[in-house]
């Protein structure tokens, strides 16, 4: 079954908080995929979290050591894709399809890694798009995150459509733009960490955006994943 409109998440890096951030998500019946990233370096989610959160929401890679892919040689690429699935793999003892370009950065040669390292999909950081095309570009539709909307307006999304000033307004904003996808048809493809949620404080505005989005039997609520590997839009 195709949908007009769908709704997917996807929250990086793994921090502790992203546990509070998928039981809120499961709450409002929208789906998210969480990426990992895997060197256990710092203050970061443990592999019973992991596996408790992959029971709903999807778990994808997102490198072992969470460095930037355009900057080293292909064989250090093809490592860090590898080691990180492999990881992942072990823990949650299913197939790991789903990779985020740490920092966005991507081209050609690191697409193309993330192919033959066995992926289904890899995420992008470039903002405002509502459409789905190269798998290995999934380009989500807006970061939340207090400030960072202004700093990124460019994509496929008519912002003037939606009103210039609610680009200073997160929530407002990411309403609008669901309610663009939702009459134009598309991807609403919300993206962020759990940690920026903690610290700036947005739990309850990331509710309000979920009440607006949630519940709505013509759209369809996907992982990252299930977005690139079935055909539901
Ligand atoms: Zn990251």
């Amino acid at each position: 079954m195709t949908y007009k409109c769908i709704v997917t998440t996807s929250w990086d890096d793994g921090y502790p908080q992203d546990v509070k951030l998928a039981e809120l998500l499961k709450r409002y019946g929208v789906k998210g995929t969480f990426y990992i990233t895997t060197s256990n370096q710092g203050d970061i989610i443990s592999e019973g979290d992991i596996i408790e959160i992959s029971k709903y929401h999807e778990i994808g890679s997102h490198t072992h050591r969470h460095i930037i892919l355009t900057a080293v040689e292909a064989y250090i690429c093809m490592q860090e894709l590898r080691k990180s699935k492999e990881i992942l793999e072990r823990i949650l003892g299913k197939e790991c399809i789903s990779f985020c370009y740490p920092r966005g950065a991507y081209n050609a040669a690191v697409k193309e890694c993330a192919k033959k390292a066995g992926y289904r999909c890899a995420r992008t950081t470039q903002h405002f798009h509502t459409n789905f095309h190269d798998p290995f570009e999934m380009h989500p539709t807006l970061h939340a995150s207090k400030y960072g909307i202004t700093y990124c307006v460019k994509g496929s999304l008519k912002l003037h459509l939606l009103g210039v000033k609610h680009i200073f307004d997160w929530v407002s904003f990411a309403k609008r733009t669901f309610d663009y996808v939702y009459k134009h048809g598309g991807v609403w493809h919300l993206w962020g960490h759990s940690w920026e949620l903690e610290q700036n404080d947005m739990w309850d505005e990331l509710e309000e955006v979920l009440k607006h989005v949630s519940g709505r039997e013509d759209v369809k609520y996907v992982s990252n994943g299930a977005l690139s590997i079935h055909n539901v839009l």
